[in-house]
């Protein structure tokens, strides 16, 4: 198997060729440059750390992947995809940046932004449900990454509460892009694999390799995924208007005993509104959550939608103070 790494490129006043030129050199990090520290948490083939870089001091968090288990259980693909889509996302706040990648015998190493703060889904469990502010803060920070993500040709395919972690600020950054989709890079493969697989494909036949990448959460998978096999950058937006619905009921909208019940309640577009749910946020909900995906709310109109009134699109958004959680 081949594993590529990344280093980053930076030149210094006493690299200089033989004409006085500066030459740019390629810092390789490796193992021996961080101290690793507290487990941040374990993946199905990962475990993420804690670490600082012993040169500057700068704290990551770096994801340790386990090669053999990785060849084992057939996840390369996708192991290649997450590095593939962060490299390509490296310029938003609201997306966890890839710094370095490197290997040792063992292991493979990705070292990311360290998100101190844990996942939104954690936070809103404590907090049970987000007041209206929360939910416009957090909401549209996410659809500004969103919006990021898809103007670089980068489908999420699977947004949930659980993949938007919060950094030392309480700010977004949206992670897991290891079922994420790459547009208009190459043609798909003669099987069509590279097109559909990535997001476990429910449908996909149980036991199969894909039918196991599904796991733990249907509730934000689209009608389309369902009923064409196909995702596109409207399914991400089915996807934050489930979101956006959990932040204020507490619960996503649709929820059943089993994957199989929810698949039909979303196919059916059986979910229904709490009574204290705000009206504004349920007409904005109501737009993302339509079977046709042709037919959601696109990104600029959710920006204007009266819900997100008063927020400041654009790196002002990101400047601002994170809302107190109530
Ligand atoms: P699976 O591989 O089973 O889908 P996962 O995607 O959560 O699980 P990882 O990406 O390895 O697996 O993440 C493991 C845990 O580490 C997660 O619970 C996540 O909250 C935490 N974590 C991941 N990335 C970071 C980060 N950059 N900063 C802080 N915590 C992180």
């Amino acid at each position: 198997e081949e594993w590529k790494e990344k280093g980053a490129a930076v030149s210094t006043r006493q690299d200089v060729d033989a004409n006085g030129r500066p030459i740019s050199r390629i810092i390789k990090k490796g193992v021996k440059d961080f101290n690793f520290g507290r487990t941040l948490g374990e993946g199905s083939y990962s475990t993420v750390l804690a670490a600082t870089d012993r040169q500057t001091l700068r704290e990551y968090a770096i994801k340790v992947l386990d090669k053999r288990h990785i060849i084992k259980e057939k996840k390369v693909k996708y192991v290649n995809i997450e590095r593939d889509t962060l490299n390509r996302l490296t310029d938003h706040p609201g997306i966890v940046r890839l710094y370095y990648t490197f290997q040792d015998e063992r292991s493979l190493y990705f070292v990311l932004d360290l998100a101190s703060g844990g996942e939104l889904l954690g936070v809103l469990k404590k907090m049970a449900t987000f007041d209206e502010e929360c939910t416009r803060f957090y909401g549209a920070q996410i659809l500004d990454s969103i919006a990021y993500m898809h103007s670089r040709g980068v489908i999420h395919r699977d947004l949930k509460p659980e993949n938007v972690l919060l950094d030392d600020q309480m700010h977004v950054k949206i992670t897991d892009f290891g079922t994420a989709k790459i547009l208009g890079l190459r043609p798909p493969q003669r099987d069509g694999v590279e097109d559909t697989a990535a997001a476990g494909d429910p449908m996909d036949g149980a036991g199969s390799d894909r039918a196991v990448s599904f796991v733990g959460t249907a509730e934000y998978v689209s009608p389309e995924l369902l009923t064409d096999k196909n995702a596109c950058k409207a399914s991400d937006l089915w996807a934050f208007g489930c979101i956006v619905y959990q932040l204020l009921a507490g619960r996503p909208p649709f929820k059943a005993g089993n994957e199989y019940q929810t698949f039909q309640k979303i196919v059916a577009l059986d979910y229904s509104f709490p009574d204290s749910f705000p009206e504004v946020a349920k007409d904005l909900v109501g737009r993302l959550l339509v079977l046709d995906p042709a037919k959601r709310l696109p990104i600029e109109q959710i920006r204007g939608h009266p819900f997100f009134e008063g927020i400041q699109w654009g790196k002002g958004l990101w400047k601002q103070k994170a809302p107190r959680l109530k």
